[in-house]
């Protein structure tokens, strides 16, 4: 397959990296540091260097959606966010009603630091709630209490942005049914037009990994956490939320047009250490140290070699064969409650491609993990419990 740029009229998503914590959390295995504020002016011009490189390369196409994710966004100084959107904007004019994103912890969102966003062009903010219970925020140790989080979100709302997600987490450690009931009631209560529910996974080498092996902390259970799962869709349907993917409600309107560009295969490029990107075809991924980022984009003018394309701080790229491409995006549509169109496995150049889709979907459809109905394949309640069974199955030998 031919790497080749989109044509500058293909607009691009932008995923800009900003890997700074005030304190890293006890279950984080995130690209994200604590204690490394002295490098932020670098890192800025480093993320410049980067955008700059990319915009040329690519012919400069307009941005429809750009996240500021971390690590905490929230807690970078303003001006140094301002800088970063301000070079992304040169090198990808945004579209005008492009969506930028900042990721935000409870404690950073003030009405001064959100004038600074919203005038640095930000108009979506998601906070990191993770819990309304004091006792589960501080085993996670998060640096907000509950009080805080509602504040945070109510503060928010009334400095103007109204499109607002909340993060909440389940299937912690000690949490039970009923504290997890009392967070999404206390969530719901707040209206909030989006919400991002995902389940503890405890990563191999975190403090909190530690913590369960060494048995200082109750192991989360599993089965727990599916009934978890069953009720926050019973709790969000009642409340006028769209389940749109497996992990994201919205109201009318609210979806995460950004997070939608990654489940339809569309193409986007990630900025900074770590950050991965999908560009005709081909999937690659940045050096993970901000340090070795920032010495290798500052050395000199940073370019991107033309075919394939590439930058001093691309660790790997991997060309996509057609039918891995396929495969992925069967399996990235099918977490959207859209799903995958029976057509779309029939038609095309290649049947047999499709045909082995279809088989494995018709047997999901047996398994009871995926219903077809109105032409679409799309996951049932079982299927978005036990997603990887479908997925695995999907996946070209
Ligand atoms: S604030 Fe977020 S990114 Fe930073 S350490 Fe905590 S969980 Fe990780």
């Amino acid at each position: 397959m031919g790497a080749q740029h989109p044509p500058a009229s293909q607009p691009i998503a932008l995923y800009v990296h900003v890997p700074f914590c005030e304190t890293k959390c006890n279950y984080c295995d995130f690209n994200t540091y604590a204690h490394l504020e002295s490098l932020i002016p670098d890192y800025v011009a480093a993320v410049a260097a980067e955008l700059g490189a990319w915009g040329r390369a690519l012919g400069g196409p307009p941005a429809t959606t750009v996240f500021l994710g971390g690590g905490t966004p929230s807690w970078t100084p303003v001006a140094a966010l301002e800088r970063m959107l301000n070079e992304a904007r040169r090198a990808f004019p945004f579209a005008p009603d492009c969506e930028v994103t900042a990721e935000a912890n409870p404690g950073d969102v003030t009405g001064e630091r959100l004038d600074g966003w919203r005038k640095a062009g930000i108009n979506r903010i998601s906070i990191g709630i993770q819990s309304f219970d004091d006792g589960l925020l501080r085993l996670l140790t998060r640096r907000h209490t509950a009080a805080e989080a509602e504040q945070a979100y109510r503060t928010a709302r009334a400095g103007g942005f109204d499109n607002v997600n909340l993060d909440l987490m389940y299937g912690l450690p000690g949490q039970s049914l009923a504290t997890w009931r009392s967070t999404l009631e206390h969530a719901i209560g707040l209206d909030p037009p989006h919400l991002s529910l995902y389940a503890l996974t405890v990563e191999e080498a975190t403090p909190l990994w530690r913590d369960i092996e060494a048995g200082r902390v109750p192991r989360p259970d599993p089965d727990l956490a599916a009934d978890m799962y069953i009720l926050a869709e019973e709790s969000l349907a009642a409340a006028g939320y769209r389940h749109y993917e497996i992990s994201n409600w919205a109201k009318e309107g609210r979806e995460c047009r950004h997070n939608l560009v990654y489940w339809r295969n569309e193409p986007f490029l990630g900025i900074g250490p770590g950050a991965h990107s999908y560009l005709d075809g081909r999937r690659f991924w940045n050096i993970r140290s901000p340090g070795e980022y920032v010495r290798r984009l500052l050395e000199g003018t940073p370019a991107v070699a033309a075919s394939p394309p590439t930058t001093p701080v691309v660790e790997e790229a991997r060309n996509l064969t057609e039918r891995e491409r396929f495969a992925e995006s069967i399996i990235l549509k099918l977490r959207l409650d859209e799903g995958v169109e029976l057509a779309s496995l029939t038609a095309g150049p290649s049947g047999l491609r499709g045909d082995l889709h279809l088989s494995a979907l018709r047997e999901c459809v047996g398994l009871g993990l995926v219903s077809l109905s109105e032409g679409r394949f799309r996951l049932n309640q079982r299927g978005r419990l036990l997603s990887n069974e479908v997925f695995v199955r999907l996946l070209p030998e």
